[in-house]
């Protein structure tokens, strides 16, 4: 906590949103869904950290459509969904705290000002109240069920394009490290839709030192994980929202069935 006047400052005043939303299961699902970079809400004490508004827009401050398909996917499965709230540019969720990028000074080229020269109290401060918050709450969800029937659903979009302006070929990616069966054996079904490119390991390579998220929660534990990329043109509207989480509602539970065919 800061100290000002003698007083104990918070990062989040009062009516401020808190770090996480829920979105509670309705039925009895093996479905656990959790969205990083679903959300892009800035706390008031450190204003637009010294970003113009367009920078707001870009997929430096959130995952593009990912916070949408992943309430139309909760929806139709009824099964739980916890969603980051704040911008990955005041603290990315899918970081371990004190890594490189975890509260980045400059992002695809923008330099984040409100995140350069941050003391030791302000870091922590975003990390607890942020951070930690988000990670607590998935590890108190998670010890509220029966880990033998949960599959850890982790929902993220990319860009069409890499910051040289060459384009990336696939329709969506699936990242994997501890669990390359369960990629395999969703890629596969993705790839039975006739039209897809599926990206394997694609377009980033999942491992402990560059996400936290997934080895953290689901790793550690040896739970099976799909970390599902979606290409951000594809979703960047209701449309192709709707249609992605459709196909992605349909094809999980038939996942699931021959995922417990595996084992
Ligand atoms: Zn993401």
């Amino acid at each position: 906590m800061s100290q000002q006047n003698g007083t104990e400052i918070s990062l989040l005043g009062k009516d401020e949103a808190q770090p996480y939303h829920i979105h509670q299961a309705v039925v009895d699902s093996p479905f656990f869904l959790i969205s990083d970079h679903a959300g892009r809400v800035v706390p008031e004490r450190l204003g637009d950290l010294g970003l113009p508004r367009s920078e707001w827009d870009r997929h430096i401050a959130y995952d593009i459509g990912i916070r949408e398909v992943g309430r139309h996917l909760q929806q139709a499965l009824g099964c739980l969904l916890v969603e980051q709230v704040y911008s990955r540019l005041v603290i990315d969720c899918n970081r371990a705290a004190g890594h490189p990028t975890s509260i980045p000074p400059v992002s695809d080229g923008a330099p984040v000002l409100g995140n350069q020269g941050l003391s030791a109290v302000e870091r922590m401060q975003r990390e607890e109240t942020i951070l930690h918050a988000y990670h607590d709450e998935i590890e108190r969800q998670l010890a509220l069920r029966a880990l033998d029937e949960t599959l850890f659903v982790s929902l993220h979009s990319f860009t069409p394009a890499m910051q040289d302006g060459q384009k990336r070929p696939w329709d969506i990616g699936l990242l994997h490290d501890h669990d390359p069966h369960s990629a395999r054996l969703m890629r596969g079904l993705l790839e039975d839709e006739g039209s897809l490119c599926v990206g394997d390991n694609q377009p980033y390579v999942l491992n402990v030192q560059n996400e936290y998220s997934v080895p953290y929660h689901a790793g550690r534990r040896n739970l099976p994980a799909l970390e599902i990329e979606i290409r951000q043109d594809l979703i960047s509207d209701e449309v192709g929202q709707r249609l992605w989480a459709e196909r992605l509602a349909r094809l999980l539970p038939l996942f699931w069935e021959k995922r417990k065919d595996m084992v």
